[in-house]
Parts: C-alpha cells; sequence; structure tokens
C-alpha cells in the first residue's frame, strides 16, 4: 500500500515524501480512505502508530482540494476590495476554523501542531494553531485574529474564548478527538459536550482512544453518525 493508493492530494504526498515516510502505517491505511469519503470514525489505537496523521492526512487532503472562496463567496482580495468600497471600519471577528482537534494535554497538541505544519507544509493557504492553557491571552487572541483554518486546543480553554465570542464554530467541517479516553478521565466531559453542542450538526467526527468501551464509547456513538469502527 501507498499514500497515493490512499488517493491523497498530492501536496500532501509531497510533503510525506520528504518527511521520510515511505508507506502508511496500519491504522492510517484504514481511516484515511473511509475519511476522505467523509466517514465518521471510532478509532481504537495507540500513541506511535501514526493516528496523527490518520487524521490530519485525510483532513488536508479535503482543505487542499476545496477552491479558494471563503463564505462570502468572493476570494479573499474581492471580499477585501468590496469590504473597502463599502467602507466598512475594521473591527474584530471572531475566528472561524474549519477543522477543531481536541486533545487532552497541552504537550499532544503541540505535538499535533507541529505534525500539521509538517504535513501541510506545501499548503500555504492552511495555518494550524494550538490554543492552550497556560499560555498568554494576548499571545492567543494574536493567534486567533489570523483566523487560521485548524485549532488544536484543550478543552477548558477553548471554552473561555468560546465563550468569550472569540471563535464561531458555524464553518467547522471537521471535529477530531484524540485520545478521548485521557479527556475523559481528565474529568473534561461537560467541556467536550458543549463544545460538540456549538459545532454544525453537518461535521465530520473523528474520535481515536485507547479503548472504545464503557463510557467513552457511549460519547463516540452519541457524537458520531454512522462511523466506522477501526480497532488497532
Ligand atoms: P503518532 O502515533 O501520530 O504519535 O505518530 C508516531 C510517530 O510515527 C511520529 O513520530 C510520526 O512522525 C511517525 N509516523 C507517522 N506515520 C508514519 C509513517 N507512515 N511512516 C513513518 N513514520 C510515521
Amino acid at each position: 500500500m501507498t499514500f497515493e493508493s490512499l488517493g491523497l492530494h498530492a501536496s500532501v504526498i509531497q510533503a510525506l515524501t520528504e518527511a521520510g515516510y515511505t508507506k502508511p502505517t496500519s491504522v492510517q491505511e484504514q481511516a484515511v480512505p473511509a475519511a476522505i469519503e467523509g466517514r465518521d470514525l471510532m478509532v481504537s489505537s495507540q500513541t506511535g502508530s501514526g493516528k496523527t496523521a490518520a487524521f490530519m492526512l485525510p483532513a488536508l487532503h479535503k482543505f487542499a482540494s476545496e477552491p479558494v472562496v471563503d463564505q462570502t463567496g468572493k476570494t479573499p482580495n474581492q471580499e477585501m476590495q468590496a469590504s473597502r468600497s463599502r467602507g466598512d471600519r475594521p473591527r474584530f471577528k471572531a475566528a472561524q476554523p474549519k477543522m477543531l482537534v481536541l486533545t487532552p494535554t497541552r504537550e499532544l497538541a503541540l505535538q499535533v501542531t507541529s505534525a500539521t505544519d509538517k504535513y501541510g507544509s506545501h499548503m500555504k493557504r492552511i495555518k494550524a494553531i494550538s490554543i492552550l492553557g497556560g499560555m498568554p491571552y494576548p499571545k492567543q487572541m494574536q493567534l486567533l485574529a489570523k483566523n487560521p483554518e485548524i485549532l488544536v486546543a484543550t478543552p477548558g480553554r477553548l471554552i473561555d474564548h468560546m465563550e468569550s465570542g472569540k471563535i464561531d464554530f458555524s464553518q467547522l467541517q471537521i471535529l477530531v478527538l484524540d485520545e478521548a479516553d485521557r479527556m475523559l478521565d481528565m474529568g473534561f466531559i461537560d467541556d467536550i459536550e458543549k463544545i460538540v453542542a456549538a459545532t454544525p450538526e453537518s461535521r465530520q467526527t473523528m474520535l481515536f482512544s485507547a479503548t472504545l468501551d464503557g463510557v467513552v464509547g457511549n460519547m463516540a456513538k452519541r457524537i458520531t453518525k454512522n462511523p466506522m469502527i477501526i480497532q488497532i
């Protein structure tokens, strides 16, 4: 099996070649084609299995395959000109990410963000940022002001920004819960429920966890639609 045979966009393949990846891991082989088709996923896999690429590669593929238009239906330049000729005042706009990855810890969020930078190194339009507890608010406001396509966040800090109107999930296409069992162990269930409720029903949801039993399995079934279940 090769990355080409999984159907990934050429810009993603190029980044993988440069990263020295020669073939997909088992979880990538199973998850990537299903995610490209738009399926929801419930995946039981461990750290080290290549799970980050299993959800990030199909997401980057999707964004690489989309035309460059924003929600106004105009290209960014057309919209800037239209806005100037309307005499719009510059004002604060909430970030409108296309993808959200929730992780239990800051360390994992930073790893996911740097993996995204690596896999997306040939996609200049795609920015990923981390929203983390413990990071100064002004710095996070600066990052959100760039309106990144991809947010990687720990649940508590994300809720703070949502509640103060800094993030609008109406354009969200993909939601990932990474290490979902650890997030539940850490007591994030209410925050996760609140965040999921703020995202569109039409989203694609991918949940990764060491186990899919018990509480985490129940939550996974609640927040996914007709998921493909992958056990590594
Ligand atoms: P993860 O399970 O996502 O934490 O990935 C574990 C490690 O495997 C990371 O260092 C990745 O860079 C690496 N990795 C992921 N997919 C591949 C692949 N297909 N070939 C080689 N290394 C990979």
